[in-house]
């Protein structure tokens, strides 16, 4: 324990002093943007080497000390860390060239694949300069913020991390679209204001509510939608910029301590609201998300009969939710496996769950063309996901747009190869229809495989999908 407190505390003066004289653009001491990363790492809580490479992350990219260096005073599993964020950040994601920035992409990628504590730390690295975005000159700032909007944000959501991808989207959203921004703010003050006092009402009324079903530990609090995210919502079509239609703008959060705590808690909401028939209980406990959510959502007539989300979860689940794969470090949930690629750096570690990092890894090396390289990180990794059911109740995750011929080949590729036809929620459709999340999907099978028609390659989305049919006219 004590060797490991002192290691900490070596990385501490060693990166002090490889900063000293150094300032950032605010004026302030460099130092402080490392110690920041840090502590990011640790309320992530993230283990010891990760923070210990937080501090250091900036050193060898400073030019104060070298790998060897690293090495040799704080171990090979830190020093690779080092080396692997430091390899991240020299890659310039917004480049004039779009071949330059797939091949960048690319790169991350890759050092993402050999450790995903890289990546880690490059989001908590990105975070802290997005907190203090202002102080960068204007044009650097805007590329920066739309960095984080095309990249960063989307990737920090694909790991789990919803509250992270929330925060960088609102640090961004004034520099890349300010009108936007001023806009969305003035018009909805009067409504996040009135959302508020019913929320605050509410919490009052369930908290006296669950006292009385007998759960002693609890906690209750109102969960504001944050600012881009209600933004993007405001633009989809069935929404059109009506803002009485955003259900959640202010949501009631109940967090628990068990599984059977969250039920009790769902029906004291239930006996004090009725729950809105057609928007209704979706159990995310019972049927967890396939990035691993977890929560019951319920939609309710709450305080003066306005309809209000009621979220419920456990403490365990709260912090998955905002912490993601971080949290599953922390939990122990994840067995961490060797990806089986030589070529990939040693102490490789990519979780069983986040099988698309791994097929990301694969990809990089088997696909030459750079405009399908392009599709597939972009659309297959950083697009928006849905959810899509197989009759039976499995989830599958796909990239928005995708059609049931994409859903086949992810649930296996056998089942690609007898494609007859589709049906959707139970009706008979096209097989480019696009899905929507919560379909349920049912592929109607040929007794005998043949090829995928070429036909489908005109609509597919997936990686997977376009691979597998390309494959079989080779
Ligand atoms: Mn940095």
């Amino acid at each position: 324990m004590k060797a490991r407190k002192d290691l900490v505390k070596k990385a501490y003066e060693f990166a002090k002093l490889a900063h000293e004289g150094d300032k950032r653009e605010s004026g302030e001491p460099y130092f402080i943007h490392p110690m920041a990363v840090a502590k990011i790492l640790k309320e992530w809580r993230l283990d010891e080497k990760t923070i210990v490479a937080g501090l250091l992350h900036d050193v060898v990219e400073h030019g104060a000390a070298t790998n060897k260096d690293l090495v040799k005073e704080f171990g090979q599993e830190i020093a690779f860390l080092v080396e692997g964020v430091t390899n991240v950040a020299a890659v310039k994601l917004r480049s004039s060239q779009k071949k330059v920035f797939v091949e960048n992409l690319r790169k991350m990628f890759v050092a993402m694949a050999a450790d995903l504590r890289v990546v880690l730390l490059r989001l908590a690295d990105r975070l802290h300069n997005a907190r203090t975005l202002e102080y960068l000159p204007k044009p650097r700032g805007k590329r920066f913020a739309r960095e984080l909007l095309e990249i960063y944000a989307p990737l920090a959501g694909r790991l789990g991390m919803g509250e992270v991808k929330g925060e960088m989207e609102d640090l961004a959203f004034p520099f890349v679209y300010p009108k936007e921004y001023e806009w969305i703010k003035e018009y909805s003050k009067p409504y996040y204001k009135q959302a508020d006092e019913h929320i605050k009402a509410a919490i009052k009324t369930i908290n006296g509510e669950l006292e009385k079903e007998g759960l002693d530990d609890f906690q209750v609090h109102g969960r504001a939608k944050h600012w881009y995210s209600l933004w993007k919502k405001l633009l989809r079509p069935e929404i059109g910029k009506e803002i009485s239609k955003i259900y959640d703008l202010v949501a009631l959060r109940i967090i628990v301590n068990s599984v059977e705590d969250c039920y009790l808690a769902l029906g004291a909401v239930h006996k004090l609201w009725r729950p809105a028939a057609r928007l209704g209980v979706s159990d995310f406990i019972a049927q967890p998300k396939p990035n691993g959510y977890q929560s019951i959502h319920t939609r309710v007539f709450g305080v003066g009969e306005r309809m209000m989300e009621v979220q419920i979860r456990t403490l365990k689940m709260h912090e998955e939710a905002e912490f993601g794969l971080a949290a599953h470090w922390y939990y122990g949930s994840l067995k961490f496996q060797g990806a089986r690629d030589e070529k990939l750096e040693k102490g490789v570690m990519i979780p069983e769950k986040l099988k698309w990092v791994r097929q990301l890894a694969e990809w990089q090396k088997t696909i030459k063309d750079s405009q399908e390289l392009e599709k597939a990180l972009k659309i297959d990794v950083l697009k928006k996901r849905i959810f899509v059911f197989t009759p039976k109740g499995d989830v599958f995750d796909l990239p928005e747009g995708a059609t049931p011929v994409d859903f086949a080949f992810a649930v296996h590729t056998d089942l690609g190869k007898h494609i007859q036809g589709a049906k959707i929620n139970g009706k008979m459709a096209s097989l480019n229809s696009g899905l929507r999340s919560g379909d349920v999907c049912e592929i109607i099978k040929r007794k005998k495989a043949v090829k995928p028609s070429r036909d489908w390659l005109g609509f597919v989305k997936t990686t997977t999908a376009r691979r597998q049919i390309q494959k079989a006219y080779l």
